[in-house]
Protein backbone atom coordinates (compact mmCIF):
# COMPACT_ATOMS: atom_id res chain seq x y z
CA UNK A 1 0.00 0.00 0.00
CA UNK A 2 1.46 3.52 -0.61
CA UNK A 3 2.28 5.63 2.10
CA UNK A 4 1.09 9.02 3.29
CA UNK A 5 2.79 12.23 2.09
CA UNK A 6 2.12 13.75 5.65
CA UNK A 7 3.38 12.73 9.13
CA UNK A 8 1.13 10.74 10.86
CA UNK A 9 2.02 11.69 14.11
CA UNK A 10 -1.01 12.92 16.48
CA UNK A 11 -1.23 16.17 16.86
CA UNK A 12 -3.37 19.15 15.98
CA UNK A 13 -2.09 19.61 12.67
CA UNK A 14 -3.66 15.93 11.94
CA UNK A 15 -6.60 16.51 12.93
CA UNK A 16 -8.82 14.11 10.55
CA UNK A 17 -11.99 16.57 10.06
CA UNK A 18 -14.16 16.39 6.69
CA UNK A 19 -13.90 19.88 6.36
CA UNK A 20 -10.16 19.09 5.47
CA UNK A 21 -11.34 18.00 2.03
CA UNK A 22 -11.00 20.87 -0.58
CA UNK A 23 -14.27 22.73 -2.09
CA UNK A 24 -14.62 22.81 -5.89
CA UNK A 25 -14.25 26.13 -7.12
CA UNK A 26 -17.21 28.35 -8.26
CA UNK A 27 -18.45 28.15 -11.51
CA UNK A 28 -18.02 30.94 -13.55
CA UNK A 29 -19.58 30.13 -17.34
CA UNK A 30 -18.37 33.24 -19.95
CA UNK A 31 -20.35 35.12 -21.66
CA UNK A 32 -22.74 33.19 -23.92
CA UNK A 33 -22.46 34.03 -27.42
CA UNK A 34 -19.47 36.24 -27.57
CA UNK A 35 -18.33 34.74 -30.60
CA UNK A 36 -14.94 36.47 -32.26
CA UNK A 37 -14.20 36.59 -35.56
CA UNK A 38 -12.34 33.49 -36.91
CA UNK A 39 -10.17 35.40 -38.84
CA UNK A 40 -9.26 37.73 -35.73
CA UNK A 41 -7.83 34.89 -34.02
CA UNK A 42 -4.43 33.30 -32.95
CA UNK A 43 -4.18 30.67 -35.16
CA UNK A 44 -5.59 30.98 -38.37
CA UNK A 45 -7.65 28.31 -40.48
CA UNK A 46 -6.61 26.31 -43.45
CA UNK A 47 -9.39 25.03 -44.88
CA UNK A 48 -8.10 22.73 -46.86
CA UNK A 49 -10.92 20.33 -47.26
CA UNK A 50 -14.40 20.09 -49.40
CA UNK A 51 -17.86 18.53 -48.79
CA UNK A 52 -18.54 15.53 -51.43
CA UNK A 53 -21.35 13.42 -51.80
CA UNK A 54 -20.77 9.84 -51.33
CA UNK A 55 -22.58 6.49 -50.76
CA UNK A 56 -22.36 4.79 -47.52
CA UNK A 57 -24.55 1.52 -46.26
CA UNK A 58 -26.65 1.92 -49.54
CA UNK A 59 -27.45 5.43 -49.08
CA UNK A 60 -26.11 9.08 -50.05
CA UNK A 61 -24.58 10.92 -47.75
CA UNK A 62 -22.20 13.70 -47.39
CA UNK A 63 -18.36 13.96 -46.02
CA UNK A 64 -15.09 16.24 -45.69
CA UNK A 65 -12.02 15.44 -47.81
CA UNK A 66 -8.55 16.86 -47.97
CA UNK A 67 -7.92 19.07 -50.85
CA UNK A 68 -4.34 19.18 -50.29
CA UNK A 69 -1.59 17.11 -48.09
CA UNK A 70 -1.86 18.39 -44.22
CA UNK A 71 0.58 18.99 -41.99
CA UNK A 72 -0.24 17.41 -38.15
CA UNK A 73 -1.50 20.37 -35.95
CA UNK A 74 -3.15 22.14 -39.14
CA UNK A 75 -6.80 24.07 -37.84
CA UNK A 76 -9.12 23.05 -40.78
CA UNK A 77 -12.50 24.41 -39.08
CA UNK A 78 -13.16 26.76 -36.49
CA UNK A 79 -17.26 27.50 -36.75
CA UNK A 80 -19.79 29.05 -34.32
CA UNK A 81 -23.08 26.57 -34.01
CA UNK A 82 -25.89 27.70 -35.58
CA UNK A 83 -28.51 25.94 -32.89
CA UNK A 84 -27.65 25.50 -29.52
CA UNK A 85 -30.36 24.95 -26.68
CA UNK A 86 -30.33 24.16 -23.13
CA UNK A 87 -29.94 21.03 -21.83
CA UNK A 88 -33.21 21.41 -19.40
CA UNK A 89 -35.46 23.10 -22.00
CA UNK A 90 -34.14 20.54 -24.88
CA UNK A 91 -37.63 19.63 -26.44
CA UNK A 92 -38.41 19.23 -30.16
CA UNK A 93 -40.23 22.89 -29.85
CA UNK A 94 -36.28 24.62 -28.80
CA UNK A 95 -34.54 23.06 -31.91
CA UNK A 96 -37.42 23.71 -34.40
CA UNK A 97 -37.93 27.44 -33.29
CA UNK A 98 -34.39 27.67 -33.63
CA UNK A 99 -34.32 26.17 -36.79
CA UNK A 100 -36.87 28.49 -37.97
CA UNK A 101 -34.70 31.52 -37.54
CA UNK A 102 -31.97 30.20 -39.80
CA UNK A 103 -31.26 31.14 -43.40
CA UNK A 104 -32.91 29.06 -46.43
CA UNK A 105 -28.82 27.90 -47.01
CA UNK A 106 -28.32 27.21 -43.24
CA UNK A 107 -31.41 25.22 -43.25
CA UNK A 108 -30.72 23.03 -46.39
CA UNK A 109 -27.50 22.14 -45.16
CA UNK A 110 -29.31 20.72 -42.01
CA UNK A 111 -32.02 19.23 -43.92
CA UNK A 112 -28.89 17.37 -46.08
CA UNK A 113 -27.47 15.72 -42.46
CA UNK A 114 -27.90 12.23 -41.75
CA UNK A 115 -31.05 11.40 -39.02
CA UNK A 116 -30.30 9.88 -35.92
CA UNK A 117 -31.63 7.43 -33.67
CA UNK A 118 -35.00 8.87 -31.02
CA UNK A 119 -32.64 9.83 -28.11
CA UNK A 120 -33.73 8.63 -24.69
CA UNK A 121 -34.98 11.85 -23.18
CA UNK A 122 -37.32 12.68 -26.37
CA UNK A 123 -38.91 9.09 -26.66
CA UNK A 124 -42.01 10.86 -24.59
CA UNK A 125 -42.78 12.88 -27.20
CA UNK A 126 -42.11 10.77 -29.97
CA UNK A 127 -44.79 8.09 -28.07
CA UNK A 128 -47.26 11.31 -28.25
CA UNK A 129 -46.98 11.92 -31.79
CA UNK A 130 -47.00 8.12 -32.40
CA UNK A 131 -50.18 7.95 -30.82
CA UNK A 132 -51.36 11.36 -32.81
CA UNK A 133 -50.96 9.29 -35.97
CA UNK A 134 -53.00 6.77 -34.86
CA UNK A 135 -55.47 8.65 -34.45
CA UNK A 136 -55.63 11.02 -37.07
CA UNK A 137 -55.25 7.23 -39.27
CA UNK A 138 -58.33 5.72 -37.50
CA UNK A 139 -60.49 9.15 -38.50
CA UNK A 140 -58.94 8.91 -42.25
CA UNK A 141 -59.71 5.30 -42.31
CA UNK A 142 -63.39 6.09 -41.37
CA UNK A 143 -63.65 8.82 -43.21
CA UNK A 144 -63.05 6.61 -46.68
CA UNK A 145 -66.73 4.67 -46.13
CA UNK A 146 -68.78 7.07 -43.54
CA UNK A 147 -69.34 10.54 -42.37
CA UNK A 148 -67.49 11.32 -39.58
CA UNK A 149 -69.45 12.78 -36.60
CA UNK A 150 -68.56 16.96 -36.24
CA UNK A 151 -66.26 16.32 -33.36
CA UNK A 152 -64.92 14.05 -35.29
CA UNK A 153 -64.37 16.01 -38.09
CA UNK A 154 -63.20 18.50 -36.01
CA UNK A 155 -60.90 16.93 -34.20
CA UNK A 156 -59.59 15.05 -38.06
CA UNK A 157 -59.05 18.77 -39.48
CA UNK A 158 -56.95 20.25 -36.73
CA UNK A 159 -54.54 17.06 -36.63
CA UNK A 160 -53.68 17.19 -40.06
CA UNK A 161 -51.77 20.90 -39.24
CA UNK A 162 -50.85 19.89 -36.30
CA UNK A 163 -48.98 16.69 -37.06
CA UNK A 164 -47.26 17.81 -40.33
CA UNK A 165 -45.84 20.70 -37.10
CA UNK A 166 -44.66 17.83 -35.10
CA UNK A 167 -43.38 15.67 -37.46
CA UNK A 168 -41.42 18.33 -39.17
CA UNK A 169 -39.84 19.26 -35.70
CA UNK A 170 -39.05 15.30 -35.11
CA UNK A 171 -37.40 15.11 -37.95
CA UNK A 172 -34.88 18.32 -37.43
CA UNK A 173 -34.32 17.38 -33.63
CA UNK A 174 -33.42 13.65 -35.36
CA UNK A 175 -30.88 15.61 -37.32
CA UNK A 176 -30.13 17.71 -34.22
CA UNK A 177 -29.46 14.99 -32.03
CA UNK A 178 -27.14 13.19 -33.72
CA UNK A 179 -24.57 15.55 -34.83
CA UNK A 180 -24.60 18.01 -31.72
CA UNK A 181 -21.63 19.00 -29.60
CA UNK A 182 -21.14 19.46 -26.11
CA UNK A 183 -20.80 23.35 -25.52
CA UNK A 184 -19.11 22.60 -22.16
CA UNK A 185 -15.65 22.44 -21.30
CA UNK A 186 -16.70 21.17 -17.26
CA UNK A 187 -16.34 18.44 -15.26
CA UNK A 188 -19.97 16.37 -15.05
CA UNK A 189 -19.57 17.01 -10.96
CA UNK A 190 -19.68 21.19 -11.34
CA UNK A 191 -22.51 20.99 -13.96
CA UNK A 192 -25.20 21.32 -11.64
CA UNK A 193 -24.46 24.71 -11.24
CA UNK A 194 -24.41 25.77 -14.72
CA UNK A 195 -27.21 28.83 -14.93
CA UNK A 196 -30.44 27.28 -16.53
CA UNK A 197 -30.31 29.61 -19.62
CA UNK A 198 -26.68 28.52 -20.82
CA UNK A 199 -26.71 26.44 -23.84
CA UNK A 200 -24.88 22.94 -23.71
CA UNK A 201 -24.90 21.10 -26.91
CA UNK A 202 -24.87 23.07 -30.17
CA UNK A 203 -24.84 22.17 -33.97
CA UNK A 204 -22.11 22.81 -35.88
CA UNK A 205 -22.74 22.70 -40.12
CA UNK A 206 -18.96 21.73 -41.13
CA UNK A 207 -17.70 20.07 -38.03
CA UNK A 208 -21.00 17.76 -38.25
CA UNK A 209 -19.83 16.49 -41.93
CA UNK A 210 -16.42 14.80 -40.22
CA UNK A 211 -16.97 10.64 -40.65
CA UNK A 212 -16.75 8.24 -37.57
CA UNK A 213 -13.98 6.42 -37.05
CA UNK A 214 -11.85 4.24 -34.61
CA UNK A 215 -8.41 5.71 -36.09
CA UNK A 216 -9.27 9.12 -36.65
CA UNK A 217 -7.23 11.85 -38.72
CA UNK A 218 -9.25 15.01 -36.94
CA UNK A 219 -9.83 16.05 -32.95
CA UNK A 220 -13.13 18.07 -32.37
CA UNK A 221 -12.63 20.79 -29.30
CA UNK A 222 -15.09 23.25 -28.18
CA UNK A 223 -13.96 26.94 -26.94
CA UNK A 224 -16.13 28.13 -24.58
CA UNK A 225 -14.00 31.05 -23.87
CA UNK A 226 -14.62 32.06 -27.70
CA UNK A 227 -17.96 30.15 -28.67
CA UNK A 228 -16.42 27.67 -31.29
CA UNK A 229 -15.58 24.02 -32.54
CA UNK A 230 -12.20 24.09 -33.72
CA UNK A 231 -11.20 20.94 -36.03
CA UNK A 232 -7.69 20.17 -35.91
CA UNK A 233 -5.49 17.61 -38.04
CA UNK A 234 -3.40 15.10 -35.33
CA UNK A 235 -2.02 13.20 -38.51
CA UNK A 236 -0.24 14.29 -41.78
CA UNK A 237 -3.33 13.11 -44.17
CA UNK A 238 -2.69 13.24 -47.90
CA UNK A 239 -4.78 14.88 -50.46
CA UNK A 240 -8.22 13.00 -51.03
CA UNK A 241 -8.42 11.62 -47.73
CA UNK A 242 -11.33 11.09 -46.23
CA UNK A 243 -11.55 13.77 -42.44
CA UNK A 244 -12.54 11.47 -39.65
CA UNK A 245 -12.94 12.09 -36.02
CA UNK A 246 -14.44 9.95 -33.33
CA UNK A 247 -18.14 10.31 -32.32
CA UNK A 248 -17.90 8.17 -28.98
CA UNK A 249 -15.11 10.04 -27.57
CA UNK A 250 -11.92 8.13 -26.03
CA UNK A 251 -13.88 4.83 -25.36
CA UNK A 252 -12.32 4.05 -29.47
CA UNK A 253 -8.95 3.47 -27.63
CA UNK A 254 -10.15 0.98 -25.39
CA UNK A 255 -13.55 -1.21 -26.53
CA UNK A 256 -12.93 -4.02 -28.61
CA UNK A 257 -14.11 -3.82 -32.20
CA UNK A 258 -18.04 -5.45 -31.14
CA UNK A 259 -18.07 -3.20 -28.02
CA UNK A 260 -17.74 0.13 -30.45
CA UNK A 261 -20.17 -1.62 -33.06
CA UNK A 262 -22.56 -1.45 -30.35
CA UNK A 263 -21.95 2.15 -28.64
CA UNK A 264 -22.27 3.13 -32.68
CA UNK A 265 -25.30 1.13 -33.45
CA UNK A 266 -27.07 2.74 -30.43
CA UNK A 267 -25.71 6.24 -30.42
CA UNK A 268 -26.35 6.91 -34.35
CA UNK A 269 -26.93 3.30 -36.31
CA UNK A 270 -23.71 3.34 -38.16
CA UNK A 271 -21.43 0.95 -38.85
CA UNK A 272 -17.79 1.71 -38.56
CA UNK A 273 -15.76 0.67 -41.81
CA UNK A 274 -12.45 1.26 -40.27
CA UNK A 275 -8.90 -0.98 -40.42
CA UNK A 276 -9.48 -1.52 -36.67
CA UNK A 277 -13.12 -2.31 -37.14
CA UNK A 278 -12.86 -5.32 -39.24
CA UNK A 279 -11.86 -6.66 -42.50
CA UNK A 280 -12.98 -7.95 -45.92
CA UNK A 281 -13.01 -11.42 -46.04
CA UNK A 282 -13.88 -11.85 -49.22
CA UNK A 283 -10.93 -10.06 -50.39
CA UNK A 284 -9.92 -11.71 -53.79
CA UNK A 285 -5.79 -10.54 -52.97
CA UNK A 286 -4.82 -13.38 -50.40
CA UNK A 287 -1.69 -11.08 -49.60
CA UNK A 288 -3.94 -7.92 -48.92
CA UNK A 289 -6.73 -10.18 -47.19
CA UNK A 290 -3.86 -11.38 -44.32
CA UNK A 291 -2.63 -8.38 -43.72
CA UNK A 292 -6.03 -6.44 -43.53
CA UNK A 293 -6.51 -9.46 -40.73
CA UNK A 294 -3.17 -8.80 -38.81
CA UNK A 295 -3.83 -5.55 -38.65
CA UNK A 296 -7.44 -6.24 -37.46
CA UNK A 297 -5.95 -8.71 -35.09
CA UNK A 298 -3.32 -5.89 -33.47
CA UNK A 299 -5.88 -3.80 -32.44
CA UNK A 300 -7.52 -5.75 -30.98
CA UNK A 301 -5.00 -6.97 -28.80
CA UNK A 302 -3.75 -3.82 -28.37
CA UNK A 303 -7.31 -2.60 -26.76
CA UNK A 304 -7.86 -5.76 -24.73
CA UNK A 305 -4.16 -4.83 -22.86
CA UNK A 306 -5.11 -1.39 -23.10
CA UNK A 307 -8.15 -1.58 -20.93
CA UNK A 308 -6.47 -4.18 -18.54
CA UNK A 309 -3.75 -1.36 -18.08
CA UNK A 310 -5.98 1.29 -17.25
CA UNK A 311 -7.83 -0.30 -14.56
CA UNK A 312 -4.79 -1.36 -13.00
CA UNK A 313 -3.33 2.42 -13.53
CA UNK A 314 -6.93 3.87 -12.08
CA UNK A 315 -7.33 1.34 -9.58
CA UNK A 316 -3.54 2.00 -8.43
CA UNK A 317 -3.27 6.00 -8.20
CA UNK A 318 -6.69 5.80 -6.31
CA UNK A 319 -5.34 4.11 -3.57
CA UNK A 320 -2.23 6.49 -3.62
CA UNK A 321 -4.29 9.22 -3.64
CA UNK A 322 -6.55 7.80 -0.38
CA UNK A 323 -3.09 6.75 1.15
CA UNK A 324 -1.48 10.49 0.61
CA UNK A 325 -5.11 12.22 2.52
CA UNK A 326 -5.22 11.08 5.98
CA UNK A 327 -8.79 12.01 6.51
CA UNK A 328 -9.33 8.76 3.14
CA UNK A 329 -7.00 6.73 5.24
CA UNK A 330 -9.54 6.89 8.27
CA UNK A 331 -12.36 6.05 5.98
CA UNK A 332 -11.25 3.25 4.65
CA UNK A 333 -10.38 1.75 8.37
CA UNK A 334 -6.75 2.59 8.85
CA UNK A 335 -5.86 2.49 12.43
CA UNK A 336 -2.18 2.41 13.58
CA UNK A 337 -1.01 2.14 17.44
CA UNK A 338 1.11 5.04 18.70
CA UNK A 339 4.07 3.89 19.10
CA UNK A 340 4.16 2.15 16.23
CA UNK A 341 3.84 5.51 13.54
CA UNK A 342 7.87 6.27 12.45
CA UNK A 343 8.11 2.81 11.79
CA UNK A 344 4.44 2.45 10.03
CA UNK A 345 5.34 5.70 8.14
CA UNK A 346 8.93 4.46 7.14
CA UNK A 347 7.39 1.22 5.75
CA UNK A 348 4.34 3.11 4.13
CA UNK A 349 6.97 5.40 1.82
CA UNK A 350 8.77 2.31 0.64
CA UNK A 351 5.46 0.96 -0.52
CA UNK A 352 4.85 3.72 -2.30
CA UNK A 353 8.28 4.61 -3.68
CA UNK A 354 7.81 0.56 -5.81
CA UNK A 355 3.79 1.28 -6.16
CA UNK A 356 5.16 4.38 -8.60
CA UNK A 357 7.87 2.95 -9.95
CA UNK A 358 5.79 0.06 -11.10
CA UNK A 359 2.50 2.01 -11.95
CA UNK A 360 5.03 4.41 -13.78
CA UNK A 361 6.45 1.24 -15.92
CA UNK A 362 2.59 0.27 -16.35
CA UNK A 363 1.79 3.61 -18.17
CA UNK A 364 5.11 3.66 -20.47
CA UNK A 365 3.46 1.00 -21.73
CA UNK A 366 0.00 2.45 -22.24
CA UNK A 367 1.93 5.06 -24.39
CA UNK A 368 3.45 3.04 -26.38
CA UNK A 369 0.16 0.60 -27.31
CA UNK A 370 -2.23 3.71 -27.29
CA UNK A 371 0.66 4.46 -30.11
CA UNK A 372 0.59 1.58 -32.04
CA UNK A 373 -2.84 1.92 -32.59
CA UNK A 374 -2.41 5.79 -33.82
CA UNK A 375 -3.58 7.86 -30.68
CA UNK A 376 -2.34 11.14 -31.40
CA UNK A 377 -5.20 13.16 -29.20
CA UNK A 378 -5.92 14.18 -25.67
CA UNK A 379 -6.31 11.01 -24.30
CA UNK A 380 -2.81 11.06 -24.40
CA UNK A 381 -1.98 14.09 -22.88
CA UNK A 382 -4.50 12.50 -20.10
CA UNK A 383 -1.78 10.22 -19.74
CA UNK A 384 1.36 12.10 -19.81
CA UNK A 385 0.08 14.53 -17.17
CA UNK A 386 -0.63 12.02 -14.78
CA UNK A 387 2.89 10.38 -15.46
CA UNK A 388 4.45 14.29 -15.08
CA UNK A 389 2.35 15.72 -12.40
CA UNK A 390 2.10 12.63 -10.24
CA UNK A 391 4.79 9.63 -10.78
CA UNK A 392 7.46 11.79 -12.03
CA UNK A 393 6.86 14.40 -9.75
CA UNK A 394 6.45 11.94 -6.57
CA UNK A 395 9.77 10.10 -7.27
CA UNK A 396 11.68 13.37 -8.19
CA UNK A 397 12.62 12.41 -11.57
CA UNK A 398 12.12 16.00 -12.68
CA UNK A 399 14.18 15.56 -16.70
CA UNK A 400 11.95 13.01 -17.60
CA UNK A 401 8.93 14.83 -15.57
CA UNK A 402 9.54 18.38 -18.19
CA UNK A 403 9.83 15.79 -21.03
CA UNK A 404 6.65 13.98 -19.82
CA UNK A 405 4.85 17.59 -19.59
CA UNK A 406 6.25 19.16 -22.44
CA UNK A 407 5.23 16.36 -25.07
CA UNK A 408 1.57 16.53 -23.08
CA UNK A 409 1.76 20.70 -24.44
CA UNK A 410 2.78 19.78 -27.76
CA UNK A 411 0.03 17.35 -28.36
CA UNK A 412 -2.32 19.72 -26.80
CA UNK A 413 -1.14 22.69 -29.09
CA UNK A 414 -1.95 20.03 -31.90
CA UNK A 415 -5.20 19.21 -31.26
CA UNK A 416 -6.77 22.60 -30.04
CA UNK A 417 -4.61 24.78 -30.99
CA UNK A 418 -2.00 27.42 -29.76
CA UNK A 419 -4.73 29.55 -28.42
CA UNK A 420 -6.45 26.26 -26.71
CA UNK A 421 -8.05 27.07 -23.28
CA UNK A 422 -6.18 23.76 -22.06
CA UNK A 423 -3.23 24.95 -23.15
CA UNK A 424 -1.89 28.11 -20.83
CA UNK A 425 -2.56 25.53 -17.69
CA UNK A 426 -0.24 22.84 -19.38
CA UNK A 427 2.48 25.81 -19.90
CA UNK A 428 2.63 26.44 -16.19
CA UNK A 429 2.75 23.02 -15.26
CA UNK A 430 6.16 23.26 -17.46
CA UNK A 431 7.11 26.07 -15.88
CA UNK A 432 6.16 24.69 -12.73
CA UNK A 433 8.21 21.39 -12.92
CA UNK A 434 11.53 23.41 -14.75
CA UNK A 435 11.62 25.45 -11.03
CA UNK A 436 11.26 22.25 -9.36
CA UNK A 437 14.17 21.02 -11.37
CA UNK A 438 16.10 24.04 -10.81
CA UNK A 439 15.67 24.05 -7.09
CA UNK A 440 16.87 20.28 -6.69
CA UNK A 441 20.46 21.07 -8.83
CA UNK A 442 20.85 24.05 -6.98
CA UNK A 443 20.31 21.86 -3.29
CA UNK A 444 22.91 19.74 -4.75
CA UNK A 445 25.04 22.63 -5.94
CA UNK A 446 24.97 22.02 -9.36
CA UNK A 447 23.34 25.01 -10.75
ZN1 LIG B 1 -13.94 1.67 -36.53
Amino acid sequence: MAGPSKSLKPGKENSLKPSVLPEAPPYEHPPPYSARDPRKMAVRVQPTLELRWRMRDGSKEEALFATADIEPGTRLICETPVVAVTQTGETLGNVYSSFLTLSPSEQASIWDLKAGPAPPHLHAEAAFIDSLIRVYLDLYTKSQSQDLTPREQSVFDRLGPQLQHLCLAWRIAARFHLHRQCLLNIPLNQRYKIPPHVPLSGLFLTAARLTHSCMPNCFVAYNTQQNHVTVHATKAIKKGTLLTASIIGERIWYETAAARASLLRNAANIICLCEACGYDEKQFDADKRAAAKATFTMHEQQRRKLYLNIVYLSSTLTQMLCAANPFLMTCAGFMVHPDAYEAVEQKMAEDAQNDMEDANKKLIHTLQMLGMIGCADLEVVRWRNVQAAVLLDKLKKWNSAEESAMLALQITERCVGADGEEVAGLRGAVRSIDQKRRNQLMGLGQL
